[in-house]
């Protein structure tokens, strides 16, 4: 940035670009102004450290975050956390605080004392500990337990029939509800919160209508439990909103076991937009309080974008795309997508079965689901159609076959052979998903009691041997790739370990 455009950004909010006389410049880092108490803590909480993004806009864009300075890998860009949190989309009748699941909890003591829904008496100890711990059911209790007061018997004893099964696998009606009424409440609670976080927010209504089924079900699920049973103020509309809020940006939270799953709208980090070759990774539960913190995993110049993203590197463009067109509504424009070879890795690329199967064929346009795909050899072009049915069918085939960890070895190195030798390039995805499969198998084995130490150790080589693999391909379309690189190493070390406490044991 030039000095004059430096003065310039400095003299308008880094947060909601408003100008004036009255912004004042961070003292710390002398980095961004801001323009009230409010915006100050969003660059800086009281006892830092400073927060490396400026809010910016582009036409048709919307909002997206920008370096504030220079950044290195492995510089913390800012810590987030959640607005609200709140039971994932089908949850079971958890922990309405912790999640923890519905086997776990007993009918008599990990009620709330209130309302009677679930919140597990660890959380309960909590709430009586401190009263400054944040509480979210806190922000639902007292409607539900009004609701429940309020209903017919009968009605009250269908919701906790449904609660009372204690069935993790089973969905509750009324958790459908939750995390969309917590964002609804928190407007309430916190208007100037909801303005600068949440109104900008995209909610996806128009393309989430199309899907009529689903629409209709949140529609009886939510908006009618809601204004219905339990007389709440909002309009149709607004519950929508937030359901679609909640569905476009809410961050699944990372899940412990016994845990449900659960999802947080984290204000700064919906802030982000989604390239599958980000300049940052994510750490969850930073601070064992669902916060998230972003970290940068390459230098991000000054003024450049600070990226994120929401589909998985392990995966092919097809699919990618198909996740992140369906889910968010756009089409990833990032060089890995753009390039039908993937950056030559061919991670996408399927035989082709008219030039017996020297040529792959590469979709023409890796952007549209539905693009033709031609072979690299024969040239001859093929439906999207035709691909996608292969793709599903050996996905179905790996679910039914290799989906327990006992499988043996055998079994993967048979079909893995098979795909590669009639159907899929040898770096395709789905060889990638199998490599996978097969380490978490060999982990499996090696955790076995009565595996010996010798088989232990050939155990653990083979991970090694297949995650190498999966390195290799990773390290160039998911660059720089450390973290692919760490977790080898630590393979590694592991290995070296028990192999040296094996020969220790010989003498
Ligand atoms: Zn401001
Ligand atoms: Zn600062
Ligand atoms: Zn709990
Ligand atoms: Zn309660
Ligand atoms: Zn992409
Ligand atoms: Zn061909």
């Amino acid at each position: 940035m030039a000095p004059k455009d430096q003065e310039s950004a400095k003299r308008s909010c880094f947060f909601c670009a408003v100008q004036g006389d009255h912004l004042e410049v961070c003292k710390h880092c002398e980095n961004v102004s801001f323009c009230s108490g409010e915006h100050q803590k969003i660059h800086r909480s009281e006892n830092g450290p400073c927060h490396l993004f400026t809010v910016a806009t582009a036409e048709g864009q919307g909002r997206f975050l920008v370096a504030n300075r220079d950044i290195s890998p492995g510089e913390t860009v800012f810590v987030d956390a959640p607005l609200v949190i709140g039971p994932a989309n089908k949850s079971p009748a958890a922990c309405l605080e912790c999640f923890r699941l519905p086997s776990l909890l007993s009918r008599d003591s990990d009620r709330c004392p209130e309302c009677g829904l679930p919140v597990c008496h660890d959380c309960q100890a909590r709430w009586n500990g401190s009263s400054s711990a944040k509480s979210f059911h806190q922000m639902e209790c007292r409607l539900f337990k009004e609701t429940f007061e309020r209903i017919s018997p009968a009605h009250r004893q269908r919701i906790f029939e449904s609660i009372d099964v204690a069935d993790d696998k089973r969905p509750c009606a009324l958790y459908a509800s939750l995390s969309a009424l917590r964002l609804l409440k928190s407007k309430a609670e916190c208007p100037q919160v909801w303005n600068d976080h949440v109104e900008n927010l995209m909610d996806h209504e128009e393309e989430r209508k199309k899907d009529q089924t689903t629409w209709m079900l949140s529609h009886m699920l939510v908006v009618s439990f809601l204004r219905g049973a339990c007389r709440i103020t909002f309009s149709a509309d607004d519950i929508q909103r937030a359901i679609g809020i909640m569905r476009t940006n809410g961050v699944k939270l990372d899940t412990r076991s016994g845990q449900a799953s659960g999802i947080g709208l984290y204000p700064t980090f919906s802030l982000l937009n989604h390239n599958c070759q980000c300049n940052t990774r994510t750490k969850k539960n930073a601070d064992g309080n669902s916060s998230i913190e972003l970290v940068a995993t390459m230098e991000i110049p000054k003024g450049h974008e600070i990226s994120t993203r929401y589909a998985t590197p392990q995966w092919g463009t097809i699919r990618r795309q198909q996740m992140l067109q369906s889910h968010w509504y756009f089409a990833c424009r990032c060089a890995r997508c753009l390039d039908p070879t993937e950056c030559g890795t061919m991670l996408n690329a399927v035989k082709c079965w008219e030039c017996s199967s020297t040529g792959y064929l590469l979709p023409i346009d890796p952007l549209n689901i539905g693009s033709q795909w031609r072979c690299q050899g024969c040239q001859t072009e093929f439906a999207a159609a035709r691909v996608i049915e292969i793709i599903l069918k050996i996905e179905t085939r790996i679910e039914k076959e290799l989906s327990l960890p006992s499988v043996e070895q055998a079994q993967y190195l048979k079909v893995m052979e098979i795909l590669e030798a009639k159907y899929l390039h040898p770096n395709h995805f789905l060889l990638v998903l199998l490599k996978e499969k097969l380490i978490q198998s060999l982990i499996w084995h090696q955790k076995q009691p009565n595996t010996s130490p010798a088989a232990r150790l050939s155990y653990l080589k083979g991970q090694i041997k297949w995650f190498e693999h999966i390195h290799d391909l990773m390290k160039v379309v998911d660059p720089p790739g450390d973290m692919w690189t760490d977790t080898l190493h630590k393979m590694r070390l592991e290995h070296e370990n028990l192999s040296s406490s094996m020969n220790g044991d010989e003498h």
